[in-house]
């Protein structure tokens, strides 16, 4: 288990970092925003036995390393940055202690309070993208028993407000969306701090999936709403929802938005001749294993389809497209 780590703001607030180990090789960062009287939670790790214990133990690290007494029973306001269960999959443990009310971006609301649902919806969207993508019947039930593991544990729980750009947030925290990595992304200025949640992370480039498995997802969004964040003033530190805290925030994403730069000069030159989603992943990022098959296949997708909006590629294969019922798209360069 990793230290707790204490954050001053520039406004007399402390946030206090609290690392959890969501799964095996997977620290979610989990924050608790202190003005003295007042406790924020923002995200809950996943809920795994593991996650959970580690998030208790971080509240009593706190007391202990530091001169300030937190409780999971005294946290007044519960905030998720986004719909992925390694941030809201504890909200039924940390519910044990506390019925503070808990917010989320409107876009991500139904995958904590109907979760059972979205989980069918999502695994039918992604069942027919991987089938577009030409993954044979085979491996689409490997891969799609991977994405079902791990999804079913969680309880739905219900969200009482939404966190909204344009409206006064509890604690007068910033509220900015950026869609991408997920469609209810937020980050969330707390005076001269940036919790950047899963946009912008240290060392690791945030996920991409294309936005035909879900809308406001897509590279499109993601690097607008990096844009978005770039040259914000006042900011001192951003801390990520994972990782180590970034100094230079606009610096980490000219390197994030110059990796994406890269990944689709590399995919048009893979498209000079026709390739599915499926052939130019494994061009692109080589054999790899069980859950970053689909990580590959997705983030593929996720160029591709920008590359394609862009009129950069176009569907090599119409005729056959047209005339199957299941097709496997080929794309080339245009
Ligand atoms: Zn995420
Ligand atoms: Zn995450």
């Amino acid at each position: 288990m990793k230290t707790v780590h204490r954050f001053p703001t520039n406004n007399g607030r402390i946030i206090y970092a609290v690392p959890v180990r969501s799964f095996p090789g997977l620290v979610t960062n989990c924050y608790v925003i202190s003005d003295g009287s007042r406790l924020i939670l923002v995200d809950t790790g996943s809920g795994m036995d593991m996650a959970n214990k580690d998030l208790a133990a971080g509240f009593t690290a706190v007391s202990d390393q530091f001169a300030e007494t937190i409780r999971l029973e005294d946290i007044d306001t519960i905030l998720l940055t986004h719909g992925h269960i390694d941030h809201f999959g504890g909200l039924p443990f940390v519910r044990q202690f506390t019925d503070a009310p808990v917010g989320i971006h409107v876009l991500d609301r139904r995958v904590v309070s109907n979760h059972e649902e979205r989980v069918v919806f999502a695994a039918r969207r992604l069942e027919s993208f991987l089938e577009e993508a030409g993954v044979p019947p085979k491996n689409r039930e490997g891969l799609m028993s991977i994405y079902l593991f791990g999804k079913t544990y969680y309880t739905s729980m219900p969200i009482h407000f939404l966190l909204d750009e344009a409206a006064p947030t509890v604690g007068d925290i910033r509220v900015y969306h950026t869609p991408g990595h997920c469609p209810g992304q937020v980050c969330l200025q707390v005076d001269d701090l940036l919790l950047t949640a899963d946009h912008i992370l240290s060392r690791t480039t945030p996920h991409q999936a294309p936005e035909s498995i879900t809308t406001h997802m897509g590279l499109s969004h993601y690097l607008d709403a990096l844009t978005k964040m770039e040259g914000l003033p006042g900011i001192s530190l951003a801390l990520g929802g994972h990782e180590e805290p970034m100094e230079d925030v606009d610096g980490r994403i000219r390197q994030i938005k110059q990796s994406h730069e890269e990944r689709l000069d590399k995919l048009l030159t893979i498209c000079q001749e026709p390739h599915s989603i499926a052939e130019a992943s494994l061009e692109l990022f080589g054999p790899v294993q069980s859950y970053h098959i689909l990580l590959a296949l997705e983030e593929t997708g996720a160029h591709l389809e920008y590359l394609y909006q862009r009129g950069e590629l176009i569907a090599a294969n119409l005729d056959e497209i047209a005339a199957t019922s299941h097709p496997v798209v080929r794309y080339q360069r245009a």
